[in-house]
């Protein structure tokens, strides 16, 4: 029997989220052609095949999109969210549209899930549903509760740190965040008007 379940447990501890079927799209019959004899070796002694995603006719709610979005506009300062870059993209076994090339891993606990980041597509264009497994890790992460990556801040353009400032300031933060996060944005100003400075010649 197909397996349409979108989780794939790798071990107790590690799960992917919409890790599908090998293969490739043939454009002549629009149809994703699988690769039967490919097996999932990342699982240490099963022959597990990943799953085929199979499109439903009602929404994925909108909740779980909305929240899992916020989740994944948390990388830039999450130290438990990161999004891996991989070489090509990904294309979409139902409509074979590109779909993307990166990676997120969410991590809580002793929990970690991974998903592509192109799984968006699948849940909006697709209907696909989330497991349940996913879907209860998402909506009980508590995003109020985060450890940041505060030595990165630092490093980080003015438009991302405004991003972030405006994040925090939506979720009522802990003024003592929004205080640094302001510092830092006000530091790298005063650097830029000062790099701005230097070069002029001064007439007297
Ligand atoms: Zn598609």
């Amino acid at each position: 029997m197909q397996n349409n379940y979108p989780l794939t447990k790798i071990d107790e501890k590690n799960y992917a989220e919409g890790y599908w079927i090998n293969g490739q799209w043939c454009n002549q019959t629009k149809i994703w052609i699988k690769n039967n004899n490919e097996i999932n070796n990342e699982i240490n002694n099963e022959n597990i095949m990943y799953p085929t995603p199979k499109p439903d006719i009602e929404a994925v709610s909108k909740e779980f999109i909305d929240k899992l979005k916020k989740l994944c506009e948390t990388v830039f300062f999450n130290t438990n969210i990161n999004l891996k870059s991989y070489m090509g993209n990904s294309y979409c076994r139902i409509c074979g549209c590109e779909n993307k090339n990166k990676e997120y891993h969410f991590k809580s606990g002793d929990i970690t899930f991974k998903m592509p980041e192109g799984m968006f597509h699948y849940y909006i264009n697709h209907n696909i549903h989330p497991s349940k497994e996913f879907y209860d890790f998402v909506m009980k992460y508590d995003i109020n509760n985060i450890d940041y990556k505060d030595s990165d801040l630092l490093s980080l353009p003015i438009n991302k740190l405004t991003f972030i400032l405006e994040f925090f300031i939506k979720l009522k933060a802990d003024k003592k965040v929004i205080d640094l996060i302001t510092d830092i944005i006000l530091f790298k100003n005063r650097t830029l008007m000062l790099k701005g400075l230097k070069g002029i010649e001064f007439t007297t």
